[in-house]
């Protein structure tokens, strides 16, 4: 029992994902997690369409049993108050991630993983995998789905980690029956935070009220979050919690040899919106893949060449944010987006279709400079 194809460290979408595919394929995997299952993990819970086309792509399973609620819409707000909001749009996904998480775990663990749970890694030494109780294992391929910090990462990779790169996100949870408003959509705020916004979001029986923004742009973030805990509940936060997520900072080398990164221990969280579940899938269907191929033809080596291509098809989604964030975020564009929203109905939706999954961000820059600058020659022609 010393030995496997393939070590999987987290249980998180990213891993989950990788084991599914590798386990129905015939391989002996090692599914791995410091945490006991079912477990929470701090997380707005909002999927996209995006993600619910990864999952179906991945497990063949129905999509229901991981999601709380559906809705087809959004509310935007700025400090003052609600700037525009959108009731028939595409369908948004809402979830906890202890319901989320522990579905994929179960259909993973169908086709047969060993899984270790409550047992942290604490180092790689080339195909070693070393725990914390001092037990270790070997494996001819390893996967590091093990989240924003990534112990993998950092054993392949040792100064990879720099917080300044990251956001900081704060969130706690209220029961949905505290507040008088029953909250029947999404709702995304703008000016609580330089670099990122503040959310509530609806699930099942509670509100996933949270805020996340650069961690270079914003050194009091936890004052910022009950600052807007208030705003919302009018009264300060029972607990509060807090992780890094790398917003747009994903590895430009997601792996060596046979060890591959996936989801947000690969940075891979979209620039502007904060998304990772779907990333943090596909990528993990991607990493499976192309151990399977380099597997089957006796190149182990070359897994992370094979896994390159594919890798770069999700990054090259991030491209356009990454240049498009430095027209939404700093205070100047913030303030006028503020001032523009209420009027801005088609940008709103094509922003709704972006989180959705229905559009990438060239579609989305392309309607909303397009809009900008019809204004600006509607508004020069009337004067
Ligand atoms: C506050 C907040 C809100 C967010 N909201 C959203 C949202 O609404 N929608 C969305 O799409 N994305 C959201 N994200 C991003 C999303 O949570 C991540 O992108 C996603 O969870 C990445 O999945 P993953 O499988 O890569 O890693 P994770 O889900 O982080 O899973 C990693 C797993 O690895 C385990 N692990 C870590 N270290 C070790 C170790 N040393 N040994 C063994 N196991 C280990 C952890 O216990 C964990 O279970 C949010 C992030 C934050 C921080």
């Amino acid at each position: 029992m010393n030995k496997y194809d393939v070590a999987v460290v987290g249980s998180g979408p990213g891993g989950a994902a990788s084991a599914y595919i590798l386990s129905a394929s015939g391989m002996k995997v090692a599914l791995i997690d410091r945490c006991v299952f079912p477990r929470n993990k701090l997380c707005g819970g909002l999927l996209s369409g995006r993600a619910k086309t990864a999952f179906e792509s991945i497990f063949d399973e129905a999509w229901g049993p991981a999601i709380e609620s559906e809705m087809c819409g959004a509310r935007f707000f700025g400090s003052e108050g609600l700037l525009n909001s959108i009731d028939n749009s595409y369908p948004l996904y809402l979830t906890s991630r202890k319901t989320f998480d522990s579905y994929l775990l179960e259909l993973a663990s169908k086709k047969g993983p060993k899984v270790f749970h409550g047992v942290a890694v604490t180092s790689i030494d080339r195909n070693r995998v070393n725990f914390r109780d001092g037990t270790s294992f070997t494996s001819d391929f390893i996967i590091g789905a093990d989240g924003a910090t990534s112990r993998v990462r950092t054993c392949l990779f040792p100064d990879s980690f720099h917080k300044e790169d990251y956001a900081l996100c704060f969130q706690s949870e209220i029961p949905r029956s505290e507040l008088r408003e029953t909250k029947p959509l999404p709702e995304i705020y703008f000016g609580f935070v330089r670099w990122g916004y503040a959310w509530v979001f609806p699930k099942g029986e509670t509100l996933s009220i949270g805020i996340g923004g650069s961690l270079s742009k914003n050194r009091n973030m936890k004052n910022l979050f009950t600052r807007f805990f208030r705003h919302v509940t009018g009264r300060g936060p029972e607990s509060i919690r807090g992780c890094y997520t790398p917003l747009g900072n994903y590895s430009k080398k997601p792996g060596i040899g046979n060890a591959l990164l996936v989801g947000d221990a690969a940075g891979l969280v979209d620039p502007i919106t904060g998304e990772g579940i779907a990333f943090a899938l596909m990528s993990g269907k991607f990493a499976a893949q192309s151990i399977l191929k380099a597997a089957n033809s006796g190149i182990p080596h070359m897994a992370y060449d094979f896994y390159k291509p594919s890798y770069r098809s999700i990054t090259r989604f991030f491209s356009p944010a990454k240049m498009l964030r430095h027209f939404l975020y700093p205070s100047y564009p913030q303030a006028r987006l503020i001032r523009a929203l209420p009027r801005a109905t088609e940008i709103v939706e094509s922003y709704l279709g972006l989180i959705a999954g229905r559009m990438n961000y060239y579609e989305f820059a392309r309607i909303a400079f397009g809009k900008t600058v019809r204004d600006l020659f509607n508004r020069t022609g009337r004067q």
